[in-house]
């Protein structure tokens, strides 16, 4: 039998991690959590978690994509892929700085967020993760992506295009690469495996690359 995957949650925060309190949404849902929301994960693959940041998205910064990436690479060698938490509203963003700081990666790194938190009864953040980790654990799966209400959208693509809907995200000029419906993958465009190694850059300038 072919052994599971490992693949590294990176938590950043977002609506699919907060709790309400005085001030509206906040982030407060530990990684840990998250995963104990979605106890089938386990038949897919197996997951360690990080807490990378706890923000609200719309606070992103550059600095956080190198924070990112940095956590990537410290973790490359030991990880068969990553699952990015984040918020919608920067996700696209970061989604895009990432496929530029990362190139030619053969693990894949997927962005994932929600709409409603995970601790509502009604949230498209449980089906949303395990879509994430799916796809993460999938040998097909390469490159930075965002995984989204069943959709797979290559990183430089995606943009919201809805605020409360949970088909939050769509692809911009290029079709979705992949949709995701009742645990099966169908993928639309055939990833070419990478000839290259995998780059890594400090910054989406190709000046500043580390690896
Ligand atoms: N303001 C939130 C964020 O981007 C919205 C969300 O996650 O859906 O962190």
């Amino acid at each position: 039998m072919q052994q599971k995957k490992r693949i590294l949650l990176l938590a950043t925060g977002g609506t699919i991690a907060s709790r309400k309190s005085d001030n509206g949404l906040k982030p407060q849902i530990t990684p840990e959590e998250l995963i104990e929301y979605i106890p089938q994960v386990k038949e897919i693959c197996d997951v360690e978690a990080v807490q990378l940041l706890n923000l609200d998205s719309t606070n992103m910064e550059p600095s956080h994509w190198k924070l990112m990436v940095h956590a990537i690479w410290e973790h490359y060698d030991d990880f068969d892929g990553f699952v990015i938490a984040h918020g919608t509203d920067t996700m696209a963003y970061t989604a895009a700085a990432l496929s530029y700081m990362v190139q030619n990666t053969k693990k894949p790194i997927v962005i994932t967020g929600a709409q409603k938190p995970i601790d509502l009864e009604i949230t498209d953040a449980k089906s949303n993760l395990i879509d994430s980790f799916l796809y993460a654990a999938d040998d097909r799966s390469q490159g930075v992506q965002i995984v989204f209400d069943g959709k797979v959208i290559a990183g430089t693509r995606a943009k919201k295009v809805r605020s409360k809907s949970y088909n939050a995200f769509s692809s911009i000029d290029y079709p979705s690469l992949a949709v995701i419906q009742d645990m099966n993958i169908m993928r639309y465009i055939p990833m070419l495996p990478y000839e290259e190694d995998c780059l890594l850059y400090t910054s989406p300038s190709p000046r500043d690359r580390t690896r």
